[in-house]
C-alpha cells in the first residue's frame, strides 16, 4: 500500500484530487481499526499528519478556527475554558493515548453517530471548513452529518478546520457506557443553557443515525428531558437498547440541567 506525506495543504489538496480513492489519515485511530481486521484495503493512505496549516487552532475575530488535526490532548487542555463541553467530551475519549493521537478531524471523517466531539460542536453551532484545489466552503455540522458515518464531504475534499463562535453559555458534556474509559457512549448528550439566546439547547449522540441538536426556550426547563428523550431515534443493539437509550438520555439532560442551568 502506498503512503503519500504531503508537506503542505496545497500537495494534500493536489493529491487528493489525483488519488481520491487514496484514504485520508490523521492520527490513524479509526483507520487502523479498519485496517488491521481487513475490513478494507484502500489502494493508499494521504498521510495528513506532517501539514502544518491543519494543526492547532487559533482566534479569529471572535470566532475559533479549530484545525482539523488538532488533538484531544489540545482540547482538554487548551479549550477547559472557551469550550467547556468539548474539553469534557475529550477527556472522555479512549485512553490518553487516543487522546494524543486522535483528532477532531478524525472524529468528524468518521461520522459516527457516537464520535464524542460531535454533540459539544453542535451545541455550540460549528461550521465544517472543507477545501479542494477548486476553493473553500463551510458546511454547518448539521448539514455535514448525513447518516451513519456518512457525511457531505466529496472524494476531492479535505476537512480542514471547524470553526465555532463560542456562546459563553454554561455548558457540559455526559456519556453512558459499561465503564469510565474505553467505551464507545450507550449514549450520550451535551447541554448549554443559553441565558444570551434564552435557550436551552442540547444535541446527543449513539442515540440516532446521527448525533442531532435539540432547542427549546429556557422557560420549558421541565419538559426539555422528556422532549431530548423523544427527539432521538435509538435503536437497538450489541451495546444497549433503544428504550434504555432513552431512559439514560432523560436521564443526562435533567443532570446536565442540574449543572447548567440551576
Ligand atoms: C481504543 C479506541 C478508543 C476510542 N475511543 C473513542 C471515544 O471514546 N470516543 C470517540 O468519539 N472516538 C473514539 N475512538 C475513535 C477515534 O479515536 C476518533 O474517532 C478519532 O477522533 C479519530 O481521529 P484520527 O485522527 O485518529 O482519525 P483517522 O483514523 O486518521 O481518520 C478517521 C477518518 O477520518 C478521515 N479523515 C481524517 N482526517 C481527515 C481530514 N483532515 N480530512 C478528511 N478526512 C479525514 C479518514 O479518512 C477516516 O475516514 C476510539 C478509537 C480507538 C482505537
Amino acid at each position: 500500500m502506498d503512503v503519500l506525506t504531503p508537506r503542505t495543504l496545497d500537495e494534500a489538496l493536489r493529491l487528493r484530487s489525483e488519488h481520491p480513492d487514496a484514504w485520508p489519515i490523521d492520527g490513524g485511530t479509526d483507520v487502523l481499526v479498519e485496517l488491521n481486521f481487513d475490513r478494507a484495503r484502500p489502494p493508499a493512505l494521504l498521510n495528513l499528519s506532517e501539514i502544518r496549516e491543519l494543526k492547532g487552532w487559533s482566534r479569529e475575530n471572535g470566532t475559533l478556527r479549530l484545525g482539523a488535526g488538532l488533538t484531544y490532548t489540545q482540547c482538554r487542555q487548551d479549550l477547559r475554558d472557551v469550550l467547556p463541553a468539548l474539553a469534557e467530551a475529550s477527556r472522555t475519549v479512549g485512553s490518553p493515548q487516543i487522546q494524543n493521537r486522535g483528532t477532531l478531524g478524525g472524529n468528524l471523517g468518521t461520522s459516527s453517530p457516537a464520535g464524542d466531539s460531535l454533540p459539544p460542536l453542535l451545541v455550540e453551532g460549528a461550521e465544517v471548513e472543507l477545501a479542494s484545489v477548486r476553493g473553500e466552503r463551510r458546511v454547518p455540522l448539521e448539514e455535514f452529518l448525513v447518516g451513519p458515518k456518512r457525511n457531505a464531504m466529496l472524494a476531492n475534499e479535505l476537512i480542514v478546520a471547524v470553526r465555532v463562535s463560542p456562546s459563553g453559555a454554561r455548558q457540559t458534556f455526559m456519556k453512558v457506557g459499561p465503564r469510565n474509559a474505553m467505551v464507545i457512549a450507550v449514549a450520550s448528550l451535551a447541554l448549554s443553557a443559553d441565558r444570551e439566546r434564552g435557550e436551552l439547547r442540547a444535541a446527543y449522540g449513539s442515540a440516532g443515525p446521527v448525533p442531532k441538536l435539540v432547542t427549546a426556550p429556557l422557560a420549558e426547563r421541565a419538559s426539555f428531558a422528556e422532549r431530548v428523550a423523544e427527539a432521538a431515534q435509538p435503536i437497538d443493539d450489541v451495546r444497549g437498547t433503544a428504550v434504555y437509550r432513552r431512559h439514560a438520555l432523560r436521564v443526562l439532560t435533567t443532570r446536565a440541567l442540574e449543572r447548567c442551568a440551576a
